[in-house]
């Protein structure tokens, strides 16, 4: 008998979790005016609002943490931190910072003028935010195949070609960069190809332009290219990352995410004049150089961290993971966005509750209904994260209105993978009976998601 997969790790600590009754998620999320962030942490069972900062560290990233260097300027842990990151991407200047936006933060800042144009494939919020807050546009050329979520195919986070060449035909003056996110995760954790990234750093120097990469799931879009990229099959995950890096100018990152730490990110590239214009600002809004926001010893569990998670064992253990809760889905016949992506599994709401108008948010509508049944937390990817249009004020309906459910890495069992499953298809039996969303009673003006407040119809 062929022997079945399981984890490449096996479990050394453990943290109690508890179950509450609908009565007590009744009162809890409505006192949250409808906004799962704003619920406890403790009035969840299982939450899969976010894989940033959620994943288990491993026994040699909390050694690690010993062995750090807490000195002010030049401390050992930076030096460790940033030749991991140049080992694995081939970048030499690298800016320490609190967390990715902070890197995007401090790039931005200097690279983006009002009235620019940043192309790049389905921006992340933040990534939009600090696009859109210096009155400049995130023009989105993602494939128009992500936009249905029934299609299988390979790599639908990919940047289509004739949309960024259209951009930069008729911006090119006003492009600081383009900005390729691997995975794509608003399209839903979404790969983008090798020849994806190809052919943008071919356009780009068509066109004398730079680019950067929004990297915060670079090793799960590697583990991806292994798996279906002609060419990639007996390539290391290392290998893969470093020629994915050759076709960049530079890069941000959430070491939340694919560094499996709890805080930590950091911006790198090879372009001295970007690394020294960005460090004026790093030390203004982050820390001095050495350190940027972080402690000595979450730069020793960082590069730990991106060490072990550009090997194929805990990516594999990670993404089967998520296949296997998409596999669950199939078997209920719920839609999300197909195939299963890196971290998280995209529920195609609007196709669920076919009765909740898109004024009403369809997507945060599934998400309150599945806290209701089960107290597990999703995140609305849809129509409030996409914002109103900053010319017209309007809502933006014209993407996709998804429930992430977003795994943390090598915290849940496949166990919890069932009971999640299980919960979802009983709210989607009773999807008919399901015909009125949510209603805005106040928003912020950018990002809105995080703060708004909501009142059932
Ligand atoms: C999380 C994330 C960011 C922002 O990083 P933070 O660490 O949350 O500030 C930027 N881009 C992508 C693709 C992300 O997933």
């Amino acid at each position: 008998m062929e022997l079945p997969f399981a984890e490449s790790w096996k479990i050394k600590m453990v943290e109690p979790i508890k179950k509450s009754t609908r009565a007590e998620r009744e009162q809890w999320i409505k006192e949250a005016h409808y906004n799962v962030f704003q619920l406890k942490g403790e009035q969840v069972y299982i939450d899969l609002l976010t894989d940033s900062g959620t994943g288990a560290m491993s026994d040699r990233q909390w050694s690690a943490l010993m062995m750090g260097d807490e000195s002010y300027a030049g401390a050992r842990s930076f030096y460790r931190m940033k030749d991991t990151i140049t080992r694995i991407t081939g970048f030499e200047y690298v800016l320490p910072t609190h967390q990715g936006r902070a890197a995007e933060n401090v790039l931005f800042g200097v690279l983006v003028k009002e009235g620019d144009y940043v192309p790049g494939n389905s921006h992340f919020d933040t990534t939009k935010g600090h696009i859109e807050s210096r009155k400049a546009f995130a023009i989105d050329c993602t494939v128009d195949e992500a936009k249905n979520t029934q299609l299988e195919v390979p790599f639908k986070g990919n940047v289509d070609p004739k949309k960024l060449d259209a951009c930069l035909a008729e911006h090119a003056d006003k492009v600081p960069f383009i900005i390729v996110t691997i995975t794509n995760n608003t399209a839903g954790g979404q790969p983008v190809s090798m020849q994806n990234l190809r052919e943008v750093r071919q356009i780009a120097d068509k066109y004398g332009k730079k680019v950067i990469f929004d990297s915060a799931r670079f090793a799960e879009n590697a583990y991806f290219i292994k798996m279906r990229e002609d060419g990639y099959q007996n390539k290391t995950i290392k290998e893969i990352c470093r020629e994915m890096f050759s076709y960049a100018d530079g890069m941000t990152m959430s070491a939340k995410k694919d560094a499996i730490v709890n805080m930590g990110g950091f911006f790198a590239t090879n372009i001295q004049e970007w690394y020294d214009m960005a460090k004026v600002r790093g030390i203004v809004c982050e820390g001095y150089l050495t350190y940027g926001g972080m402690n000595g010893r979450d730069m020793e569990a960082l590069a730990v961290g991106l060490d072990e998670n550009t090997e194929f064992d805990n990516l594999e253990t990670r993404i089967r993971q998520v296949q296997y809760l998409a596999s669950k889905l199939d078997e209920y016949g719920i839609p999300y966005q197909r195939p299963a992506g890196g971290h998280a599994i995209f529920v195609d709401a609007p196709k669920v509750l076919t009765n909740v108008p898109k004024e009403e948010f369809p997507a945060q509508t599934l998400t309150i209904e599945l806290y209701l049944e089960a107290g597990i937390r999703a995140c609305e990817i849809g129509y409030l994260l996409a914002d109103r249009d900053p010319v017209t004020r309007e809502n933006r309906f014209n993407g996709l209105d998804l429930v992430r459910l977003c795994i943390p890495r090598r915290v849940y069992t496949n166990n919890h993978m069932d009971v999640i499953a299980a919960a979802l298809k009983n709210v989607y039996d009773r999807r008919n009976e399901i015909k009125r969303g949510v209603r805005i009673t106040w928003e912020a003006e950018l990002m809105r998601h995080f703060t708004v407040q909501l009142e059932r119809l």
